[in-house]
């Protein structure tokens, strides 16, 4: 839930490419969206760039 008082925040958001790390697929992801393989429903996936693995757990 965001609410800036009533302000929409304009940022340039720029998608970022993540790689599921079960099927491989490429996902574009903007930062406020949530990590889940397209394609097959997977949480875990990669960076393209940096190669560094992010995982996100359901809370
Ligand atoms: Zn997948």
């Amino acid at each position: 839930m965001d609410n800036y008082q009533g302000q929409p925040i304009r940022q340039p958001v720029a998608p970022m490419i993540y790689i599921c790390a079960d099927c491989g697929s490429e996902n574009q992801l903007k930062p406020r969206e949530p990590i889940r393989c397209q394609d097959c429903g997977h949480r875990i996936m990669y960076k393209k760039r940096t190669k560094r693995m992010v995982q996100f757990e359901a809370r």
